[in-house]
């Protein structure tokens, strides 16, 4: 049976450059200025794996984000990737936002796009690394939720999916009701690149824009957007500064594990 998919996309700064990434001790936000966005590393996974149950069983890829008019490249890249239509939320009341409310308004822009049978999501992004987005945008769709999913099999009649879930010592298999929010890791899958015709392709399909009058309609209250519904407070931020020491011991091997184990001892670390 043909499935809706939506799949939930972050635009992030390139992990590649992260070194250049500095605090504001001041305001304690991220000062991520100058460097590239891209689209968050798991999620490109979720995508192809969106498209991969499409050409299984049949049906539609959305590809939805929250951020800036710029993480509009994203939803583009997504679509040259072969996905059908792409969800821009962008509006200033969805500023500010903690992880409760991007999932509040992920779940109002998902109300309002249509309806879907399924939701991707990455595990993890990996700048606000808190992986709590997935969870959340269930709970606020009241839907089930699987995360750390490692392999999806869509049942027949595509009422439930099966999914390895990865823990420490191996793999949960679980069944889920559809809809559900599934958030996968990289190992599910290689992900395909864009093709040229894929890219010009991409130019034709539609992207909309749903602001935060869309999400009030979909029935989400203008205090729970952005910062005015975020409980999170940053208490701080700090920079760690890590004091290196290199001591080249030399000689013959065994004079030379003699002396390590000596300086070891000295430095109390035996
Ligand atoms: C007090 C506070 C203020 C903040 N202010 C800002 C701010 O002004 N600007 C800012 O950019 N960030 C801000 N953040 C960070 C912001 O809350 C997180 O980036 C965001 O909530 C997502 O959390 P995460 O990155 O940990 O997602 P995770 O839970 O680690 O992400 C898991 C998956 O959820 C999906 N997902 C996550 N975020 C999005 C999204 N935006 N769109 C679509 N899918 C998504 C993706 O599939 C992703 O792989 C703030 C955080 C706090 C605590």
């Amino acid at each position: 049976m043909p499935l809706n998919i939506l799949v939930c996309i972050k635009q992030v700064p390139d992990p590649e450059q992260f070194d250049r990434i500095t605090l504001d001790p001041a305001t304690g936000s991220i000062n991520r200025a100058g460097i590239p966005p891209v689209t968050n590393p798991v999620d490109r996974h979720a995508v192809e794996e969106a498209l991969r149950i499409r050409e299984a069983s049949g049906g539609t890829v959305a590809v939805l984000t929250m951020g800036p008019p710029q993480a509009r490249k994203c939803l583009e890249d997504a679509l040259a990737m072969g996905a059908d239509r792409g969800v821009l939320l962008c509006d200033m009341a969805f500023a500010g936002a903690d992880t409760l409310a991007t999932a509040a308004v992920l779940a109002a822009g998902i109300r309002s796009a249509g309806d879907f049978d399924l939701v991707l999501c990455g595990n993890e992004s990996v700048d606000g690394a808190t992986g709590q987005v997935p969870a959340q945008l269930a709970e606020a769709l009241g839907w089930p939720r699987v995360t750390y999913a490692r392999k999806i099999e869509i049942a027949k009649e595509a009422a439930t999916a099966l999914v390895e879930r990865e823990i420490e010592e191996g793999f949960l298999r679980v069944e889920v009701r559809l809809p559900a929010v599934i958030a996968v890791v990289k190992r599910i899958n290689r992900y395909r690149l864009p093709t040229i015709f894929g890219i010009l392709e991409a130019g034709k399909k539609e992207i909309i824009e749903v602001g935060c009058a869309a999400c009030e309609c979909a029935g989400l209250v203008a205090e729970a957007m952005g910062l005015a519904g975020s409980p999170t407070r940053v208490a701080g931020v700090f920079q760690s500064h890590r004091k290196r020491h290199v001591e080249m011991i030399g000689g013959e091997p065994k004079e030379a594990a003699r002396g390590l184990i000596r300086k070891l001892k000295e430095m109390d670390a035996l």
